[in-house]
């Protein structure tokens, strides 16, 4: 086990050495005169060889030629511009990733992203299904706990749950269904808003999910305890999320940022497994094994497998098991603790009981 809990320790800090040399990745293709000039023809022109777009249609002074008078309105005019540019970038992409491929060259990433092939629109149809089958695993897992501890375990005589970290759970829930919604948002329209949308729900999982492994494994359950560990990593999470917002939106960074959390949080609990005796120990060791590889799918990204699966699809497959696996942790816990606490108050009650029946008896 020993030997186990070094090569897990040893894998994790690879890790982490890995994420500080990702990014960057060489030159993107945006930098491909032949790209650059196919996106200034078409933006002029509408068309891609023989495929012309209907949101590049303007006149010589900038308004578009069809439609009706509400349509020629200035905001309608930049949507359209902005919608003719995307569609240049796309289809410019595709033909030049076509011509790249017959070549035998491999795939380049442009404007920092790798070349999609989307389907009815949606830019990564992969990722986006995958986002919502962990969303809807998410909801299970959420519904299946919740279920436990109101209906199933013991509650206290002021109805609330003997379980310490319910009300934890439940935001942990809230804030991974929150997270997983603006992921399928984002892969199926890439754009500014959607973009920091989902990064911003996904850092403030993460740092929530570490706040909750530091809770959960040190016990700490007064108040005002719990206020000192949560508002450092508040600060940070919400200047993190302030930086992106209103300052760069910078995806190296954003991914160094979670990534330190991830492990900082996945450590917390491999260290708590390996020296608590937890009924359900065991099943952290898998989720700890499983979120370290499945952040190297994050960090060693490959290109789209025929356009659609990528490493980051990959990563969101991953996160189903994974996902299944945390509620059915978080059950066990729920169990283990009602079952112990509940335990300990019939013993306190039996022996105040015993005592009061041998004042009775006078002895
Ligand atoms: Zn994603």
């Amino acid at each position: 086990m020993a030997r186990f809990r070094c090569f897990l320790f040893l894998a994790t800090l690879w890790c982490l050495f890995g994420v500080y040399h990702a990014g960057g990745g060489g030159g993107g293709g945006e930098a491909d005169p032949l790209y650059k000039d196919c996106v200034d023809q078409c933006e002029k022109t509408g068309c891609v060889g023989d495929r012309c777009f209907q949101h590049c249609k303007f006149s010589s002074d900038g308004k578009p030629i069809d439609g009706p008078w509400y349509m020629h309105e200035p905001l309608y005019l930049r949507w359209k511009q902005w919608d003719c540019r995307t569609d240049c970038h796309y289809h410019c992409m595709q033909a030049r990733e076509e011509e790249r491929m017959k070549l035998g060259d491999k795939p380049v990433k442009y404007h920092g992203k790798w070349p999609f092939r989307r389907i009815y629109g949606i830019q990564e149809p992969v990722a986006v299904a995958l986002s919502a089958l962990n969303l809807a695993m998410q909801f299970h897992g959420w519904v299946s706990f919740f279920i436990l501890v109101y209906y199933k375990l013991p509650l206290r005589p002021d109805k609330k749950t003997y379980y310490e970290y319910t009300g934890l759970w439940h935001i942990y829930g809230i804030l991974s269904m929150n997270s997983w919604f603006w992921s399928a948002i984002f892969h199926s329209r890439d754009v500014e808003l959607t973009e920091k949308l989902d990064y911003s729900s996904a850092v403030a999982l993460l740092g929530f999910s570490l706040l909750l492994s530091i809770l959960r494994t040190f016990n700490v359950r007064d108040g005002t305890a719990r206020f000192m560990v949560a508002a450092p990593l508040i600060a940070f999470v919400t200047t993190h999320v302030l930086y992106l917002n209103f300052y760069k939106l910078d995806y190296d960074l954003h991914l160094k940022v979670c990534l330190t959390i991830a492990v900082s949080h996945l450590l917390v609990w491999a260290i708590w497994a390996g020296i608590s005796n937890h009924p359900a120990r065991w099943k952290l060791w898998f989720l700890v094994l499983g979120g370290g590889l499945s952040m190297l799918l994050e960090i060693y990204d490959f290109p789209p497998y025929m356009g659609y699966v990528d490493s980051h699809a990959l990563w969101h497959a991953t996160s189903i098991p994974v996902t299944y696996l945390w509620w059915s942790f978080i059950r066990d816990d729920a169990e283990f603790r009602t079952s112990s606490l509940h335990k300990k108050l019939e013993e306190w009650g039996l022996k105040y009981w015993g005592l009061f029946i041998d004042l009775l008896k006078g002895e």
